[in-house]
């Protein structure tokens, strides 16, 4: 599947690496120095389900793991990232079929309205693109892999063929990543899609890896019947398939550690033979509106494209979201956005000086807070700070401006209070 274009990344000099990069990994619980084993980072961090526009949770999320890129190619690597878009699921069905729509239709719009969207928000682009539909046939043969593995089986379908379900039980290391006891696991399994009380499962939590063709659904043939595949093992597969054993990183929204990424990594367990999945698991945290979590079931989104489209600046929507820390659970309220908008338009003015403070130190503290698990609020209270005071290095505005650009994506245009060929730009400051 296409990706989008990416935007230039300025090179920064200086020294990137003077503090190791932690994060926050889910599967210890505690901060984890992610070290590429070779001159190219590993990661796979989830993609959409592509049944409605992006909303600022997603943007979040893409934002987090997009910081996370920009460290690590700051530090000289390169960066090998696998992103999956669902584009086969229950949800993108029930929508097309409430709207009355062709479901492949419905997934080429929004996925192109999430590329406009990640195009516009300046965000890095995965190296790999990938839908379960272009797929089907590794997937299919990753789940064949688990049967012969012994640690799947087929359970009969209501309308005939054979669903295949992934046993729990076979993988030693399930629930070593999200860490949670039994009876949560088994409210968040029924809350995220799986099927506790499926007849003829061998224990309620193993999840679907095949789903055998259902009448009026779409499906794929394979070695397992026609069908299409059940989302944890879509995942696996792509991961596996492109970034080999023990990626360093595996990415997503909070709500995807359970059962999701545990589920991937337990089928990436026997399918491998190997443990663990990921070097680290890292979650970003959820954005709310009014109390609660912004989600489709809720009907509470904001759309990236329509902010945009209201005429607010990506560069202050990006700072609107950074401002609060990945990991955070966070509301999104007016003010957050103004915060965002005003801070844009200052750093607009501090990089637009003749001279200011320290840039390499400035950018040395920048490099130092992302580093302590990519605290993007740090990082911005230190431009926030170097824009607020006077200084006299020549050469500080244009490093900030670069380094705003290569760490946090956003990217400044300079502003000519005396250029008198621009009186537009001159009546605007
Ligand atoms: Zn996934």
């Amino acid at each position: 599947m296409q990706s989008w274009p990416a935007a230039a990344v300025p090179v920064l000099g200086g020294a990137a690496d003077e503090v190791p990069l932690r994060v926050h990994d889910t599967a210890t619980g505690g901060r984890l120095e992610v070290r590429p084993s070779g001159p190219t980072a590993r990661l796979y961090v989830c993609g959409i389900t592509p049944y409605d526009a992006t909303h600022l949770g997603h943007a979040a999320t893409y934002l987090a793991f997009d910081t996370l890129v920009r460290v690590w190619r700051d530090r000289g690597f390169a960066v090998d990232y696998v992103q999956n878009v669902t584009d086969i699921d229950d949800p993108l069905l029930e929508r097309a079929a409430r709207d009355g729509a062709d479901w492949t239709l419905v997934a080429q719009r929004e996925t192109e309205l999430f590329r406009a969207d990640m195009t516009a928000l300046r965000v890095l682009p995965p190296t790999h693109y990938v839908g379960a539909v272009e797929a089907m046939d590794e997937i299919a043969a990753f789940v064949v892999a688990l049967l012969e593995a012994g640690a799947a089986y087929r359970v009969t379908a209501p309308a005939g063929g054979e669903d295949v379900y992934f046993s729990v039980d076979a993988a030693p290391h399930f629930g070593s990543v999200a860490r949670l006891p039994g009876d949560m696991m088994l409210t968040l399994f029924a809350e995220r899609g799986g099927d506790p009380e499926r007849t003829g499962k061998k224990h309620p939590l193993d999840p679907l890896l095949w789903l055998a063709a259902r009448s009026g659904e779409p499906s794929w043939s394979s070695p397992l019947g026609p069908g299409r595949p059940g989302w944890h093992v879509e995942c696996a597969a792509i991961a596996l398939n492109r970034l080999g054993l023990r990626h360093d990183v595996q990415g997503g929204g909070s709500d995807l550690a359970f059962p999701h990424h545990e589920m991937s990594a337990a089928h990436a367990e026997i399918g491998t033979g190997t443990w663990p999945y990921a070097g680290a698991y890292v979650h970003a945290g959820m954005v709310g509106l009014d109390g609660e979590k912004m989600s489709k079931s809720r009907g509470n989104l904001v759309f990236v494209s329509r902010l945009l489209a209201a005429g607010v600046e990506a560069g202050a929507l990006r700072l609107a979201l950074l401002g609060a820390h990945y990991r955070s659970d966070r509301e999104w309220t007016d003010r957050v956005l103004e915060t965002g908008q005003q801070r844009f338009a200052a750093w607009r003015d501090g990089v637009s000086r003749a001279a200011g403070a320290s840039g390499t130190a400035t950018l040395a503290a920048m490099r130092r807070a992302l580093a302590d698990d990519l605290d993007t609020p740090a990082a911005l209270a230190i431009v926030d700070q170097w824009c607020a005071v006077p200084g006299d290095d020549p050469a500080a505005p244009a490093l900030l401006r670069d380094a705003i650009d290569t760490l946090m994506g956003v990217s400044i245009e300079v502003v000519h209070r005396s250029a008198p060929t621009s009186p537009l730009r001159g009546s605007a400051v």
